[in-house]
């Protein structure tokens, strides 16, 4: 039974909102830019389009693998020679997309052989989505394609299945194999995101950075949180998203109500270049929704 989602062309449009924020955030990760600046702007992008974002734009750099976002009064400035994963996600009425590419900052090209392992695992790994194929199969090729570059997948980050309002659904895609059961089914939206390291091929948690999430409804007794509910459901936000003190009050109160997630770093300490697209599983094959312009 094929399972696509009923507003298909949904899913489509926040594929292509999000392509174009991905590739604006590329462009303008350059040196002396303000890494706050840049997230601001991806953001802004998505919401111009009529999406909202599907979480803060991830801007990762050099051993920082995912998970950073700018705190709302971040000093960090882009230098020549950083490796910048961009990561973002836009979703309309909860049809995400999920997408990400790596940029070297200035144009040098002392990172070629990572960003191009992790867009060489991202295509071999695309390549062999179809309905019913293994998921071990998609997670070998792409090991396979970031090996033959000296360099290692990260094994404990994967690619995920995507629901209405839920970026990590029940499946997994692994970046090697040995490590899924599961089979891929015509209809289904999976994000396909390989790491490619020159480190360990391991992350672990560092600091926070800077987003969170609900864990459920807090309930209507305290106003301000019941207003940030609404406002995010489940998706994950960042501060920079919260103007007022009284609601930064309100979720320093709601602590117990929210997970926060750790920057992962690389446990080497090696640099990490990544690439992701949100993919649906045709009847012939992968349709790249967030290929872009
Ligand atoms: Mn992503
Ligand atoms: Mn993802």
């Amino acid at each position: 039974m094929a399972k696509y989602p009923e507003d298909l062309e949904r899913w489509r449009e926040a594929s292509r909102i999000a392509a174009r924020a991905r590739v604006l955030g590329l462009r303008l990760t350059v040196p002396g830019a303000r890494r706050r600046d840049v997230a601001d702007a991806i953001e802004e992008s998505i919401r111009a389009s009529g999406a909202e974002p599907a979480f803060p734009a991830n801007l990762s750099r050099n051993d920082e693998a995912a998970h950073y976002t700018p705190s709302p009064d971040d000093p960090m400035t882009f230098e020549v020679g950083d490796l910048v994963k961009v990561d973002v996600g836009a979703h309309l009425d909860g049809a995400i997309s999920d997408t990400a590419d790596t940029v070297e900052v200035g144009g040098g090209h002392r990172h070629e052989n990572l960003i191009r392992a992790a867009r060489e695992g991202l295509r071999a790994g695309i390549a062999e989505v179809r309905p019913g194929v293994r998921v071990d199969t998609v997670s070998a090729a792409i090991a396979r394609a970031i090996r033959a570059r000296g360099l290692k997948p990260m094994e404990n980050l994967t690619g995920h299945s995507i629901e209405r309002y839920l970026l990590h659904a029940g499946k997994s895609i692994p970046n090697v194999p040995g490590m899924s059961e599961a089979t891929l089914e015509e209809g289904e939206i999976i994000a396909i995101e390989p790491f490619a390291t020159n480190g360990v091929g391991m992350i672990e948690n560092g600091a926070f950075g800077n987003i969170q999430r609900f864990r459920s409804d807090p309930g209507p007794k305290d106003p301000a949180l019941a207003h940030l509910f609404a406002r995010f459901r489940t998706l994950p936000f960042t501060l920079r998203w919260v103007a007022t003190e009284e609601e930064r009050a309100a979720l320093a109160r709601a602590r117990r109500s929210l997970q926060t997630y750790p920057v992962f770093v690389e446990r080497g300490r090696g640099l990490v270049a990544q690439a992701e697209h949100t993919v649906l599983v045709g009847p012939n094959g992968a349709d790249v929704l967030s290929a872009g312009p």
